[in-house]
């Protein structure tokens, strides 16, 4: 079978790999019909910070087909449509035993400590994996992780309802993150300097486009500013001015990842007692995150890429870093696009 590996920063490759037929007890190999590239995998190609086996194959959002179980698999069966959990706990700390494994002090991710979708065939424990409904193609499959991303940012922030909502950065996260909030009857503005994607998502989800001048802040939400921001860039400026611009009290929820340690002024938190939360991967929002994909489908067919080839990825890897890509998401199709694509 064919597997992008990563060998090293800068250095991702499409190559035949040989894979054993026996699996490990508790194990099942799935082929990978859906997968997602995530501005993850484009960290890892350009720094390598979070890879823990090297080579190894990238990619933790996809979804395919059972085609062999091992073992005790418990209800997971062959010919099953299923998706993968990207997060891997410890397993024992506090955190993993009490069903928190996005806050696992060693949490790392399917396709950095072990091989992931990008690949026409992956191997996972059964734990690692939730059933996925035949009735929804599974190129939307491959979106159920980030969805639950973005579910989980939205959960963080609880916003009051109807309350306007900024948020920052119109990447995969905050842009599904915004459709959320949409759907759930907030007005968004939406801070993007792309201006394709800013478009994009006006005209697909209703967002409403927000500058960083502060008159145009003044004039949307008047001299006290917004009760709530959501941060999906992960830039210390922006977070400095979302915290200089909530009205005091307001709440902040930070999904980005920030590649510096900044330089912040602390007491634009303590003198207005602003909340300020965290969020890491997900919770438990996955069976939500399938839940509710029919109804996001008619948009999500507008904000993803059509299918591309495996042997595109590296290709795919430039055009993305390059910034040139409107849409939330480019998927892949490992094995082609018939069938259940
Ligand atoms: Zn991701
Ligand atoms: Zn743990």
């Amino acid at each position: 079978m064919l597997a992008a590996r990563f060998s090293g920063v800068g250095d991702i490759r499409i190559l035949p790999v040989q894979t054993s037929p026996d699996l490990p007890d508790g194990s099942v190999r799935i082929r990978v019909e859906a997968a997602g590239i995530c501005g993850s995998d484009l960290h890892n190609f350009q720094t390598g910070q979070w890879i823990s086996q090297c080579p190894v194959t990238p990619g933790h959002e996809f979804s395919g087909v059972i085609t062999q179980i091992s073992g005790d698999c418990g209800s997971h069966t062959v010919g099953e449509h299923v998706i993968a959990d990207s997060r891997v706990g410890c397993g024992t700390c506090q955190a993993c035993r009490s069903g928190r494994k996005n806050l696992c002090r060693n949490l790392s991710f399917v396709g950095e400590s072990c091989d992931g979708g990008f690949a026409q065939e992956v191997i996972l424990p059964a734990s690692q994996i939730l059933s996925f409904p035949r009735t929804i193609p599974l190129r939307y499959g491959a979106l159920v992780e980030p969805l639950s991303v973005s579910l989980h940012a939205v959960n963080r922030l609880d916003p009051l309802p109807g309350a306007p909502v900024v948020v920052c950065g119109g990447g995969t996260i905050g842009g599904l993150a915004a459709l959320l909030l949409r759907q759930r009857g907030h007005d968004v503005y939406l801070l993007e300097r792309n201006t394709g994607r800013q478009t994009l998502l006006t005209e697909t989800i209703g967002t409403t486009p927000l500058s960083a001048d502060r008159q145009g802040w003044s004039a949307r939400f008047g001299p006290e500013g917004p009760r709530f921001i959501l941060d999906a860039t992960g830039s210390a400026t922006v977070v400095q001015m979302a915290c200089n611009r909530l009205a005091p009290g307001g709440r902040l929820a930070l999904a980005g990842i920030f590649h510096h340690a900044p330089q912040m002024d602390f007491n634009l938190i303590v003198e207005r007692e602003l909340d300020i939360r965290g969020v890491s991967a997900f919770a438990n929002e996955m069976p939500q995150a399938i839940a509710i994909l029919p109804d996001l489908i008619p948009f999500l067919e507008r904000l993803v890429t059509p299918a591309a080839s495996l042997t595109d990825l590296p290709d795919l890897y430039t055009h993305l870093l390059s910034g040139a890509e409107n849409r939330l998401k480019t998927l892949i199709a490992p094995n082609g696009t018939d069938g259940t694509w």
